[in-house]
């Protein structure tokens, strides 16, 4: 039963996982300086080196409070993308996405999937799971610190809410992106 509703769990996020881009456009991205060069020919094909390191951070900053997170999803190519998508129209199975190739961060290697993992190795998706038992939701506490380093939280969208979504948008939208602006490597 525990089983059942575990990944009944996972689909309602993965459905609400992939709904996600069309929230993205409900924030206009953050006000400071867009610190940006223009490279429409390579498109990224990894995490972004700023990305990665702060997904360190908090990995140590999660455990330091005896919380353990994995990331089950982070750069993901146009391909990979357009499977999902075709996945429930020319594919079998039920839509997962109304995002194709191009049109989400992980795309461009700048968000990451984040779940919960227990002592046993077990991976969820429990967005109430206390296992510190310190009072507050294990999540919400990797949510606030994923902030804290400059995530934005796919929690805290409005539209659609996406709460093992982390991305880092350096002030580009999914049209700057699209047109070859790239966040440098380096601040
Ligand atoms: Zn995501």
């Amino acid at each position: 039963m525990k089983k059942v509703l575990r990944l009944l769990l996972l689909f309602l996020f993965a459905f609400v996982a992939y709904e996600s881009f069309l929230s993205m456009k409900d924030y206009p991205g953050s006000s400071e300086q867009v610190d940006y060069e223009l490279n429409a020919e390579t498109l990224p094909t990894e995490l972004h080196p700023i990305v990665a390191e702060n997904v360190e951070v908090l990995k140590q900053k999660t455990a330091a409070k005896g919380i353990t997170i994995v990331i089950t999803d982070e750069y993901r190519s146009f391909e990979e993308q357009d499977k999902l998508y075709d996945k429930g129209r020319r594919t079998p199975g039920r839509v997962v996405t109304h995002s194709e190739g191009g049109e989400s961060y992980h795309n461009f290697g700048l968000a990451v999937d984040f779940a919960l993992q227990l002592e046993n190795g077990d991976v969820i998706w429990d967005i109430e799971y206390d296992g510190n038992g310190n009072g507050q939701s294990d999540w919400f506490e990797v949510a606030e610190i994923a902030k804290d380093l400059g995530f934005e939280w796919g929690g805290d969208w409005h539209r659609f809410k996406d709460y093992p979504h982390l991305q880092m948008d350096f002030g580009l939208t999914i049209n700057d992106l699209q047109e070859g602006k790239r966040p440098k490597h380096s601040s």
